[in-house]
This record gives structure tokens, C-alpha cells and sequence, in this order.
């Protein structure tokens, strides 16, 4: 579901036209449909009302303050992978005791930040990692709050770059060693274990890994009881997938059937950290046609938007729909929609059909609500694209496209 729909030929989000948007804010821009996002985060929270739950959605997909403080007014919680993340979810309004912690990388002062903080859990990935927030917590007189983020081993049949939770992984612990680490954190009096964790991949499209994943945590959980360790959460991570062509995941009710079934009994309160299912088709990237340029192998249209706003088809060469912003009744044709940057790897789409639009038209990349901006970068030297935000009948500016000063700030001659 989204709210990105024709009228009058007209690509509209919400119900402002998209070609007003790209006129007076320039392109490229996002434009996120807050409905659309709101929606898909109350769908998800919805879906798991029959038990405990909390939800928190994954900064890092699309972190802008005006998106996290839609996710605070709804009382819900984040996941972050990083101190700036922390930062970023407070000043949104998060609320602390609903923030988790992932990631292999934790520094010291991130750690302390978190633990000043007052977060939920750190979702621990190493043995190393908890002896470090152990060593912390003592310094600073606190117990911290700790769930280790298990590798169950399972293939989610996603992408290699998204998938995470397969032995060779860099995340998470293996289930013998998390068992072991367990032992040691109930030891341990500047820890206090709160739950279990584990996140095995993103764009999954079947719910078989996550119910082959919450067996493999139930069996740990298990041996845990017997060995004196409760835990008051199980975190299932995100990876739920989208639609960007024609995938067909599951919709979050489906999701939420198969996993409250496959934990029945549990008592504990499951914790979610979707990301990609909230935001994805939540936002558009839209950018005005430069150049029609044929060549005599191909046909491009040069777009001003590139790789450096938009790196999912170059990273991962995943498909993004692109439609004309204003529809006409003209055939397709097919092209490679690329951008200025000067990568081979540069482009938006291959060899896509797409109806003809004129130097100066604009097209909507669609699905980009997800790792879109959150991943762009300044390559090239090109200021990162202007976010925008829908709602109803009228739309705001929530990050000022930047400027030729933003890209030298901090440099010296
Ligand atoms: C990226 C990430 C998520 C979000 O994944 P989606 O596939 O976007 O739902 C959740 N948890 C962790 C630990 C992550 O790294």
C-alpha cells in the first residue's frame, strides 16, 4: 500500500503533484508520503497485538528527525547501529528504554553513550564486545542491559550483501558460543540479561528462515531455562521484504501469523526492528530528465540524479520502478536511465522500458524510501538531494537540499 498514485495523468504523493514538489524545491528530491509511512508502522504494530510486543523500527533505512519523530509520536521504539543513530533518535524523541543497539562495531564512547542513555538493550555480537560493555558498565556504576544477537546459521535467500544471519557472516554469535556467553554474562554483576537477539537478512520473501530461525532460539532458550537464565525479550530483527518489481512477501499480517505460531508458549515479549518494510515504498526519488543521448549502442537518459543519491541499482543492481511523472500516451522505449557521475556502475536502470519524457521532464524512482538518502554520499562533489515530507494536501522541506558550502565544510586550503 502507498500513496503515490496518477490524477489527472499526474504523479501525485498524497495529494500534492510531484511535478510541483520537483519545480519549487528542485531536483533530485525525495518525497516521502508520511500516510504511507504511518501506515506501514502501525500495520506492523497492529499485526503483533495479540501478544507483548514492541517495535522498533531500523534508523538506519531512512533516518531523517521528521521520519523518527513520526515513529516516537507513536509511542514506539528504534534499533540503531551506531552513536550517531542514538543521537539522532533522541532528538526525534525516542524514547530511551525503547532504543535496542545492534552492531559488531560498538566504540567505547558509543558504548557509554548508550549506557548513559539508558537504552534497552545492547544486542551484543562478540565476547569481546561484552567484556568491553561489562568493563564499562562497572566504570560507570551501572548494570548494562544485554541480549546477544544470535547467528542461527540461515540462509534467507536474499541477497549476499542483506543476508546475515549464515555462518560466514560477520554478525552475531554462533548458538554453541552464544549459550557459553550466557554463562558468563549470568556471572557477571555489571550485567543484567534482558533477551535474545538475532537479525538474519533484509528483502526476505518467505517466512520459512524466520520460522527455521525462531526454532533454532527456541532450542538456546531452552537449554538457557535449564541452566537458570531467563530472558524477558526475543528480538526477531527485520528483513521483512517489499515489492519493488514483482516480489511477493508476505504482508506483515502473514508474517505476524507464522511467527506468533511459531513461538507459542514463549512468554517473552518479542521485540521487531523492520526497517525496510515501513520506509521503502514510503518515498520516491524524483529527478528531471537532462539529456536524451543515443548512441549508436544504447539510448540514455541522463538524469541529475546518480549513484551517489540513489546506490541500490549500482550496490546490489536491485530494481527500482521509474515512471514519468506526467503520463502520456506514447509507446516506451528502452533505456538506460544513468546519471553524471562519472562511474560506468553510474545508472539507475538497464535496458528499461519507459514511456518517452522530454529534456526537462521529471521521473519518479519508486521505492527509494528505504537506504535511499540514508546511503547517498557526496561523490563527485554533488550536494546530497532535499528530502520532503507529504502530508495530505501539503508538504514540507525536512532536509534542505545541500549546499556547495555544506561540501567543503571542515576542509582547510
Ligand atoms: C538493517 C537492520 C535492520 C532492518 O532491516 P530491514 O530489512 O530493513 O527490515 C534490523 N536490524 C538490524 C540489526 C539491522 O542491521
Amino acid at each position: 500500500m502507498d500513496h503515490f498514485i496518477y490524477r489527472d495523468s499526474e504523479l501525485h504523493a498524497e495529494g500534492v503533484p510531484l511535478s510541483r514538489i520537483a519545480r519549487e524545491v528542485g531536483t533530485p528530491v525525495y518525497v516521502y508520503s508520511s500516510g504511507t509511512f504511518e501506515g506501514h508502522l502501525a500495520a506492523f504494530d497492529r499485526a503483533f497485538a495479540p501478544v507483548p510486543h514492541l517495535v522498533c523500527y531500523s534508523v538506519k533505512v531512512a533516518s531523517n528527525l521528521a521520519l523518527l519523530a513520526k515513529v516516537a509520536k507513536l509511542g514506539l521504539g528504534a534499533d540503531i547501529v551506531s552513536g550517531g543513530e542514538l543521537f539522532r533518535a533522541l532528538r526525534a524523541g525516542v524514547q530511551a528504554g525503547k532504543i535496542v543497539y545492534s552492531g559488531v562495531g560498538k566504540t567505547p564512547a558509543e558504548i557509554k553513550e548508550a549506557l548513559a542513555a539508558g537504552i534497552l538493550a545492547f544486542n551484543v555480537e562478540s565476547g569481546p564486545e561484552l567484556a568491553a560493555v561489562s568493563q564499562i558498565a562497572r566504570d560507570m556504576g551501572k548494570k548494562a542491559p544485554v541480549a546477544f544477537r544470535v547467528n542461527p546459521d540461515v540462509d534467507p535467500g536474499t541477497h549476499p550483501y542483506v543476508a546475515t544471519g549464515l555462518k560466514e557472516s560477520k554478525f552475531g554469535v554462533p548458538v554453541d558460543e552464544a549459550f557459553g556467553l550466557y554463562l558468563r554474562a549470568k556471572d557477571d554483576p555489571a550485567i543484567e540479561i534482558v533477551g535474545i537477539d538475532c537479525h538474519i537478512g533484509s528483502q526476505l520473501t518467505s517466512v520459512a528462515p524466520f520460522v527455521d530461525t525462531v526454532a533454532r532460539l527456541r532450542a538456546l532458550i531452552a537449554r538457557l531455562r535449564e541452566a537458570g537464565i531467563a530472558i524477558s525479550h526475543i528480538d526477531l530483527g527485520g528483513g521483512l521484504g517489499i515489492t519493488y518489481l514483482d516480489e511477493t512477501p508476505p504482508s506483515p499480517a502473514e508474517y505476524a501469523q507464522s511467527v506468533i505460531g511459531a513461538l507459542a508458549g514463549e512468554k517473552a515479549t518479542l521485540i521487531f526492528e523492520p526497517g525496510r518494510v515501513v520506509a521503502g515504498n514510503a518515498g520516491v526519488l524524483v529527478v528531471q530528465v537532462l539529456y536524451d543521448k543515443i548512441t549508436p549502442g544504447k539510448r540514455f537518459l541522463v538524469t541529475d540524479g546518480a549513484m551517489n543519491d540513489l546506490i541500490r541499482p549500482s550496490l546490489y543492481g536491485s530494481h527500482h520502478g521509474i515512471v514519468p511523472v506526467a503520463r502520456g500516451q506514447a509507446a516506451p522505449v528502452t533505456v538506460n536511465v544513468v546519471g553524471p557521475v562519472c562511474e560506468s556502475g553510474d545508472f539507475l536502470a538497464k535496458d528499461r522500458p519507459i514511456p518517452p519524457v522530454p529534456q526537462g521532464g521529471y521521473l519518479a524512482v519508486k521505492s527509494a524510501g528505504a537506504y535511499g538518502f540514508s546511503m547517498s554520499s557526496n561523490y563527485n562533489s554533488r550536494p546530497r538531494a532535499a528530502e520532503v515530507l507529504v502530508e495530505g494536501d501539503s508538504y514540507r522541506v525536512i532536509r534542505a537540499r545541500e549546499t556547495r558550502e555544506d561540501l567543503i565544510r571542515g576542509e582547510t586550503l
